[in-house]
């Protein structure tokens, strides 16, 4: 089935010509549970992987504060409730599943370099947007499910450690029989994605309000507070999984993705999202009525950390240039009832308390304390 976004409610470029200069395409990936092959595109399938390749590995530090939970009785507390909600709503558990649901077996996390977690495989020809070095059509992303202190050279971010390999599909003749995986994933954090296919749709996007000229900026502000439609949230950036397009700032505001080898503007690459849409629906696709189940939003079931996404970028000048990353929120949507512009530039103009200047500007709490709290 495929998958299809609400038309937005205004065409924007009509509106203000000169957004057509900020237009870029995306690929919504919208991942579904199933069961993909090796030669599918997919989130938490199997990879195609040389048999003679070594699997990547995590040396980075840990954040050792953090217990982790078995990945074999995730999926087995996964598969209790799918099989309670399928059976009818209400969802009802037996004594015993209640128990394995609510007890949490506790994982040692042995030290030394662990196997890194399988998170998503993208072949070029799904993939409109695909971007990678000559010659791969295969987009290959895995991560280190635990919160890592000092990833790059931002102290803040705490997350899983990516890692990103691009090949020719072709080239894997003799395919890796087993896969690879760490034992245990951070617990309180969701960083097992669930096995899903995709349903990749092309959508257009424009450059983050922030980011935009002061004068235009400030023009669509007042367009926002005259029409009561929001920017920030149903026009420029799309919700959910995606490939490429603009990158949301509604965590941090906006700051540098220069390269750190050459020092170029890096390009996104991936958007990896808690929820692919919110109570509105207004991203919801038009396929998607469904509710059932515990939560339709979120198929893939990977929460980054309190509910956020995952921004990857890479560098428009070599692929062998280390990618950074960025967490901002899932959805730039106002928390409060009222105009929705006159909220979201409020706050995006709020300054932190802390004097750190890393205002959260939605939540108006200051991202080191975040960090502090998240541990
Ligand atoms: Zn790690
Ligand atoms: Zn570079």
């Amino acid at each position: 089935m495929t998958r299809t976004t609400p038309p937005r409610p205004v065409d924007i470029a009509a509106v203000f010509p000169e957004l057509r200069a900020y237009a870029r395409t995306a690929t919504r990936l919208h991942p579904r549970p199933g069961a993909p092959a090796r030669t599918d595109s997919s989130v938490g399938g199997p990879l195609l992987w040389p048999a003679g390749e070594p699997w990547p590995a995590c040396n980075e530090s840990h954040d050792e504060s953090a217990a982790a939970v078995s990945v074999a009785w995730e999926r087995r507390r996964r598969q209790v409730l799918a099989r309670a909600w399928a059976a009818g709503t209400p969802p009802r558990l037996t004594a015993d599943e209640q128990r394995l649901v609510r007890d949490e077996l506790l994982a040692d996390v042995s030290p030394g370099p662990r196997p890194m977690l399988a998170v998503a495989q993208l072949y070029a020809r799904d993939i409109p947007d695909f971007r990678g070095p000559a010659g791969a059509d295969l987009l290959q992303v895995l991560w280190c499910p635990f919160d890592h202190p000092d990833l790059f050279d931002h102290p803040d971010l705490y997350c899983p450690a990516v890692t990103l390999k691009w090949r020719r599909a072709a080239d894997v003749i003799d395919v890796l029989a087993g896969q690879p995986e760490p034992a245990a994933v951070q617990q309180f954090r969701r960083y097992l994605p669930e096995p899903c296919v995709l349903h990749p749709e092309q959508v257009t996007e424009y450059q983050y309000g922030g980011l935009l000229s002061e004068d235009l900026d400030q023009r669509i502000e007042a367009w926002e507070e005259a029409s009561g439609v929001s920017y920030q949230y149903e026009l420029s950036v799309a919700n959910g999984w995606k490939v490429g397009g603009w990158a949301n700032w509604n965590l941090t505001d906006p700051y540098s993705m220069a390269c750190g080898d050459c020092g170029q503007d890096m390009d996104l690459l991936l958007r990896i999202d808690s929820a692919e849409w919110d109570g509105t629906g207004s991203w919801r696709p038009l396929e998607d009525v469904s509710t059932a189940g515990p939560a339709p939003h979120k198929p893939t079931q990977v929460t980054i950390g309190r509910g956020y996404s995952l921004w990857i970028f890479t560098c428009p000048a070599s692929f062998d240039h280390p990618h950074k990353m960025s967490m901002q929120l899932t959805h730039p949507h106002p928390l409060r009832p009222g105009p929705a512009a006159g909220n979201q530039r409020q706050a995006r103009t709020a300054r932190c308390e802390s004097g750190t200047g890393k205002c959260v500007s939605d939540l108006q709490i200051c991202l080191s304390r975040l960090s502090e709290s998240s541990r």
